[in-house]
């Protein structure tokens, strides 16, 4: 079934932009972006315009994420620790194209040394049991309304020995360990999708909600802070109301875009948000000064910007249960919560 966000078209109406296979495809990632600034959603996930390069501090907590995959899949033995540790080396590497000597200096906290004694440092403190692992990196989706559906990853799911519950654990890397780090994980919209997804995947009962796995690399120390997260079935339930409001938004501003023509002076959709501008640094601070109507200059990305669209299909492909890929899509009649 076509909607705005899934076009029977090759071009996207009067905007004359090129459809993409993304559009329709919707999780915590994009809507966050959406809410931050819709400008920014335009140019990242409407354009696909993305920074040419790579991001230390991304890069550094996709790596420790590798690591943690064998860790909970394993154990913590030292042999488990060296085994972590390579599947971390060889995840900074793809993802910043650089050689292991050229990692050595790449940030003052966050390098392949601190990473090494970090994992050491976490197994002994945490001693995690494989045998209450369920799944490291699960990827699916999960309904939030009758005809959308919402797509998740969630770094381990795990089973409690002792009581049964069922919680997954999120890896969230830090410079800086803050009371404002740790509180925005109670409120952070992913963090709502990861319990969404486990109420739909198991009985809603059994499920005890989100444990935040922090890994802070400050320059003097490292800490593990591990938090728990716990979603009431009322919370959950303002949890989906917000996502279906967020993705109205979206589908709303999509129906201006596809009225907007390149030769108006003003883009009517997408608008910017000043207030985030400078937060935490924009990917597109240039863009936003240069036209009123940015469809006046979408043909190519900017000078320093490649085209490449963010799919979370593609974390679908990799997803392990104790070494074999899961996908899983889940049907559930939300109206039963
Ligand atoms: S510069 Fe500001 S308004 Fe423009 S996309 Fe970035 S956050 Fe939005």
């Amino acid at each position: 079934m076509s909607s705005i966000l899934t076009p029977n078209e090759r071009t996207f109406g009067k905007s004359g932009i090129e459809v993409h296979q993304t559009f329709g495809v919707v999780d915590a990632s994009k809507l966050k972006k959406l809410m931050s600034c819709p400008r920014d959603f335009f140019y990242t996930h409407v354009l696909g315009w993305q920074m040419e390069g790579f991001n230390i501090n991304f890069a550094f907590g996709s790596a420790w994420h590798s690591g943690q995959e064998v860790i909970q899949s394993k154990g913590s033995t030292a042999e488990v620790v060296q085994e972590a540790y390579e599947a971390f080396i060889l995840k900074l590497q793809q993802d910043t194209g650089l050689p292991l000597e050229n990692l050595t200096q790449i940030h003052v906290s966050k390098n392949p040394e601190t990473a090494l004694k970090g994992l050491a440092e976490y197994a002994a403190i945490w001693k995690d049991d494989p045998k209450e692992t369920m799944y490291v990196e699960i990827a699916g989706t999960a309904p939030i309304s009758d005809d959308r559906i919402f797509h998740v990853k969630l770094d381990t799911i795990k089973r409690r020995k002792n009581t049964g519950k069922i919680f997954s654990l999120e890896h969230k890397t830090t410079t800086r360990f803050s009371d404002s780090w740790q509180e925005k994980w109670q409120y952070d919209f992913q963090v709502g999708a990861y319990d969404h997804f486990l109420k739909c995947l198991f009985e809603p009962s059994e499920v005890e909600g989100v444990v935040i796995n922090g890994a802070v690399f400050n320059k003097n120390k490292r800490q593990f802070p591990r938090f728990p997260i716990i979603i009431t079935p009322e919370m959950w339930e303002m949890w989906i109301y917000e996502a279906n409001h967020w993705w109205n938004y979206l589908e709303m501003n999509m129906r201006h875009l596809y009225e907007t023509s390149p030769s108006d002076r003003v883009m009517v959709a997408f608008p910017r948000n000043s207030e985030s501008c400078s937060k935490f640094g924009c990917n597109h601070p240039q863009l936003c000064t240069m036209k009123a109507n940015p469809l006046q200059r979408m043909d190519t990305p900017p000078f320093g910007y490649c085209k490449k669209f963010w799919d979370p299909r593609e974390r679908e492909k990799g997803a392990v249960q104790k070494g074999s890929n899961v996908s899983i899509a889940i049907k559930k009649d939300l109206t039963a919560i």
